[in-house]
């Protein structure tokens, strides 16, 4: 190769467009109204002019495969072959793989599919749709994805490194086929790893600088035999002899183990995230010997969080990694956590801005890296430092919010005892009815937020169509025959947003979008300062609601975990430290909620088990945050307060002592799927609390009937009791329309109807 050898790279870049042009491109596809060579251009437009960004930046190593037209995960997926059976008759261009991202079907008259499992993407916020793998899979090259970039992408950059997730990490995020539980997708590596070699095969012939094989999965604590397949894979494909140079590259966390045994292999390059991993820079030293003729994809700009970088710190680090190996300056992990471009905020505070660095400015930075270990010590004292990348701003003085706590108890008397006091004072009927707080968000909601934006209404015409709202989800909720109301939510974009607007410390963006899955972007706000309370913000809400009914109706707040990790919190102290003032803020609300009238608050932590870090070492410390946050916020009600909390997972085993210890007086959760694994996990925890299993699931537009909701009911009576079982649906109903909502409702009380009549026969 005679080229010069690339100094500066970047794992993937967001792929939504810097006005979510692909969003629009995709669902207008879905609508019929885009055709397949207008969305492909739009591709083929946002790759270009991300690349185009790159070489501006001083990017020298251009990934492409980054992009998707819907997730990264059921591309690789579709490349390897593994398509499970039922969607192999959808006809229609991309019909299959957009019917295995959500659901749907191919020509008229094809049936109609549901979609492929979807999960979180390790730590972070994005979702990706979970491969299916069983013992009869056989994987054959399915595509040409990755090759058709690679040819596009020529001519834009010189040096060019396409991105494949690899396969110890496929197979680790696969799911077994239904029906086959007992079947480990990891014992189809041998077969996979000859496609991947065929793929690499591909990519020498198209000219491929290097190949970049994503093992994020090495991030979190792996098996001896998970850690013997990645030794199996870089040592298969290492050992091609028609292949590019490879980089096996970790991220989101230090890569353990798995350092040395990429180190001891054949492959060119190891990348480590030394951001959310600083141990990876020990654990380079060392590797020693072994890194000697290696590249270091050094990842010192950050992947997840929006700070500006630090630029003489990264260069110091980047100078320790140099002793050991040659360094590619890098990102953390992709770029699709963030942001486009700060060039679309025209409304940010100028201060914040200049402490801000979203993907495009992130390639600058590492371009601006990569040229001062280039140039040596001496320019790099030109290194620009002045930037202090997160340091916080302070609340005002009279906010009363800035780390001392509020007079008032911490501690609560037992929850048992609570039990009793809040039953005197609410009177409500065994196995109560509730919901988890928001009603279908309608066109006409969105519409009036839009008009509000966009000055079309004024405030006071906003608030009569929310005051509207709320008037007719309290009565279809009185109609129903629900014990405990909620005002519904309309007034809420999103759950985070709409607290992180009142709050002091908390910035939003205007384009801020960042992928969630699929077409579903959202916009995560910044707190980029101590986090105050300026004013009650769901008070009156909450008075309105209350004066149109005699039920009690449950006040809503976003628990301050959540709060942080659906943010871009500060940088610069510990992210317990930022959670525990937004937890005073919430502190203050409760109080003058209770101080309104209220008797019933839900504290909302459905982030509390994503939360988890991936290393077992590291949760201890997380959940002591978390409760503590926690406890911080709830802690202040009166014994008489009843405070509900709801999580979106089913799967709380091995945490069920730290959601105990939030010491809510009701717990629901999203278990509809699976609820009677949660209730097995819940006997015989430490869990006093009210319980809600969901028993409804809301991300689906089925209406349950009476009898299937009934026979989820029994067994969880057993499991719990009948007097610490309450009825509820899954999740929030934001996502459905009335006409799903309304007689599934109907359904969910007539069944606590029933049951509840089986129980007093019983006692009878
Ligand atoms: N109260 C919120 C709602 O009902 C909870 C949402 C959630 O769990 N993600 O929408
Ligand atoms: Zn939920």
């Amino acid at each position: 190769m005679s080229e010069p050898r690339p100094r500066a790279s970047v794992h993937g870049f967001p792929r939504i467009g810097a006005r979510r042009e692909l969003k629009s491109a995709v669902e207008g596809f879905w609508r019929d109204e885009v055709g397949i060579e207008a969305l492909r251009a739009t591709g083929r437009r946002i790759r270009h002019d991300t690349w185009a960004a790159m070489a501006a930046a001083g990017v020298d190593l251009v990934p492409c495969n980054d992009f998707s037209f819907y997730d990264h995960v059921l591309d690789t997926a579709v490349l390897m072959g593994a398509v499970p059976a039922r969607y192999r008759g959808v006809t229609g261009d991309l019909a299959a793989y957009f019917a295995m991202g959500r659901g749907g079907r191919g020509q008229a008259g094809e049936p109609d599919l549901g979609p492929m499992a979807m999960t979180k993407w390790f730590d972070t916020n994005y979702h990706f749709i979970v491969p299916e793998l069983g013992p009869d899979t056989h994987f054959d090259l399915g595509g040409s994805k990755p090759f058709d970039e690679l040819a596009e992408v020529r001519g834009v950059a010189v040096s060019v490194k396409p991105v494949l997730l690899g396969p110890v990490s496929f197979l680790l995020l696969a799911r077994p086929e239904p029906g086959m539980d007992r079947f480990d997708p990891l014992s189809l590596l041998d077969d996979l790893l000859e496609v991947y070699a065929q793929v690499l095969a591909r990519l020498a012939e198209g000219g491929a600088a290097w190949v970049q094989l994503d093992e994020p999965a090495f991030a979190a604590d792996r098996s001896p035999g998970e850690l013997a397949g990645l030794q199996r894979a870089c040592s298969r494909l290492g050992g091609l002899s028609h292949r590019p140079p490879l980089v096996v590259s970790t991220y989101f966390g230090h890569p353990g183990d798995a350092l040395g045994v990429i180190a001891d292999s054949p492959v060119e390059g190891v990348g480590v995230d030394l951001v959310a991993g600083p141990e990876g820079l020990a654990l380079l030293e060392a590797a020693g010997p072994a890194l000697a003729d290696k590249a270091v994809f050094a990842g010192v700009v950050d992947g997840r969080n929006v700070w500006a970088n630090d630029l003489r710190r990264s260069l110091e680090l980047l100078r320790r990694v140099a002793d050991l190996a040659d360094v590619v300056v890098s990102t953390s992990c992709s770029l699709l956590h963030v942001p486009v471009s700060l060039a679309n905020e025209e409304r940010l505070d100028e201060g914040l801005r200049a402490r801000l660095a979203f993907a495009t400015e992130k390639l600058g930075e590492v371009g601006v890296l990569a040229r001062a270990l280039e140039e040596g010590p001496d320019v790099s004292a030109d290194v620009p430092s002045g930037r202090h990348p997160a340091r916080g701003g302070s609340a005002p003085a009279s906010s009363g919010t800035t780390g001392t706590a509020p007079d008032g108890a911490w501690v609560r008397p037992p929850v048992e005892q609570r039990r009793q006091v809040q039953q005197d004072a609410l009177g409500l009927p065994l196995l109560p009815t509730t919901t988890i707080g928001s009603f279908p968000q309608t066109a006409e909601l969105r519409a009036a937020r839009a008009d509000l934006a966009s000055g079309r209404i004024r405030p006071a015409d906003y608030q009569a169509r929310m005051r509207a709202e709320i008037d007719a989800v309290i009565d279809l909720q009185e109609r129903v025959g629900l014990d405990v109301l909620v005002h519904g939510e309309p007034e809420r974009n999103d759950m985070v947003q709409y607290f992180a607007e009142q709050l002091g410390g908390f910035a939003v963006t205007e384009s801020g979008w960042v992928q969630s899955y699929g077409t579903r972007c959202v916009r995560p706000p910044i707190i980029h300062a101590d986090v105050w309370r300026q004013d009650p913000m769901t008070v009156e809400w909450w008075r309105l609601a209350s004066s149109l009914t005699r039920r009690p109706v449950k006040a809503m707040l976003t628990g301050p975990v959540t709060m942080v990790l659906w943010s871009f919190p500060r940088a610069d102290q510990p992210i317990g430290d930022t959670a525990r003032l937004v937890a005073l803020a919430l502190r203050a609300e409760l109080a003058d909620l209770e101080r309104a009238g209220a008797v019933i608050v839900q504290v909302d932590e459905p982030a509390f088990r994503e939360g988890l870090p991936l290393r077992a070492a590291d949760r201890p410390g997380y959940l002591a945050w978390a409760v503590d946050s926690f406890r911080t916020a709830t802690g202040g009600a009166r014994a008489a307060t009843q405070v509900h909390t709801h999580m979106c997972y089913s799967d709380f085993a091995g945490i069920l002592d730290a959601v105990a210890a939030l010491d809510a007086d009701v717990v629901s959760f999203e278990a509809a799927r699976s609820s009677m694994e949660l209730l097995v996990s819940l006997e015989g925890s430490g869990l006093a609390s009210g319980i809600g299993p969901g028993i409804y699931d809301v991300h689906s537009p089925r209406v349950p009937s009476v009898e299937e909701l009934v026979a989820l009911l029994g067994p969880a009576t057993e499991a719990v009791g009948a007097a610490r079982l309450w009825v509820n649906p899954d999740c929030g109903l934001k996502t459905r329309t009335y006409a799903e909502v309304e007689p599934a409702l109907v359904h969910m009380v007539e069944a606590a109807r029933i049951v509840r009549a089986r129980l007093a026969e019983h006692e009878g």
